[in-house]
């Protein structure tokens, strides 16, 4: 299972990270968790097309995770040459978020389709909304292309954005949790328990309670800390803690500090990649 991150950046735009979105790839499933900016580009750097990625899997409905969608959408549109769905699952709303988002390419698609004849289809799209009650994950996918792969959710807690979700890939040898946005909660012990890696957004909450600016300070009481993320894995006994989603974005030379503050409460190994870093379990 090798498990890349194509964007570790926040809603910031930053010149080196890409919005958030990380790829699973294993037994020839490609699996793409959140939608961030620029993720075709990075998707394009990591060797795939729109038209490869097998599910996306969406934390939440915040735009910095999604903003991408709709390249995503109209680029594995133009680029397959029979209809191809694509399968997005996510928490209750996705349905009509993306309603909305075709809404908005519905004049690019009826241009297109007028111009070229063998392009006969809409874009398709097979939805699935997540909806869990309490904190126990649920199986929501075994793929067809390696029954082996099963892809499963848990609650997470990033209030008042609701519903949100984390996602766990299980291949049958290896288990990675992509956490998205979300404060330590039960509903992501329970998700990441035994799994072998856990990917998990983080704020340095040390260096933003320093600026005095409400809409930034905001912010910092539905994140993670690296300390929390932390003691979110230690929890869970995960061997591989993998940051992303930098805020504030790291200058070069940094990403040590990040290590560290996940170190002193976390035992196995800590990795804070800049984008297309690649972790292989
Ligand atoms: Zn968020």
């Amino acid at each position: 299972m090798d498990i890349t991150l194509l964007g570790t950046g926040g809603p910031l735009p930053d010149a080196h990270r890409a919005g958030p979105a990380t790829l699973v790839r294993t037994g020839g499933v490609n699996l793409l968790v959140d939608a961030g900016r620029g993720v075709l580009m990075r998707l394009a750097a990591a060797g795939l097309g729109a038209a490869q990625v097998d599910a996306v899997l969406l934390t939440h409905l915040h735009s910095d995770h999604i903003t991408d969608l709709g390249d995503l959408v109209t680029t594995r549109w133009i680029t397959s040459f029979a209809p191809s769905p694509l399968r997005v699952f996510g928490p209750v709303g996705t349905e009509r978020h993306l309603e909305h988002l075709m809404d908005s390419l519905a004049d690019d698609v009826s241009f297109r389709m007028a111009h070229h004849p063998d392009l006969a289809w809409n874009p398709p799209m097979v939805v699935t909304e997540v909806d869990l009650v309490g904190p126990e994950p649920t199986e929501v996918w075994r793929t067809e292309t390696d029954p082996a792969v099963v892809v499963s959710a848990g609650p997470t807690d990033h209030r008042p954005v609701h519903p949100s979700i984390g996602w766990r890939v299980d291949d049958g040898s290896a288990s990675v949790v992509l956490a998205g946005d979300t404060v330590p909660c039960e509903g992501l012990d329970r998700l990441t328990s035994g799994a072998d890696a856990l990917v998990h957004t983080v704020i340095r909450k040390d260096l933003i309670e320093q600026v005095p600016v409400q809409r930034l300070l905001d912010i910092l009481d539905y994140h993670s800390s690296p300390q929390e993320a932390g003691e979110t894995a230690q929890r869970a006994g995960v061997g591989t803690l993998i940051l992303t989603h930098f805020v504030p974005a790291p200058a070069p030379g940094d990403l040590d500090q990040w290590t560290a503050l996940a170190a002193s409460t976390f035992g196995g190994t800590v990795v804070a990649g800049d984008d297309l870093h690649t972790v292989t379990l």
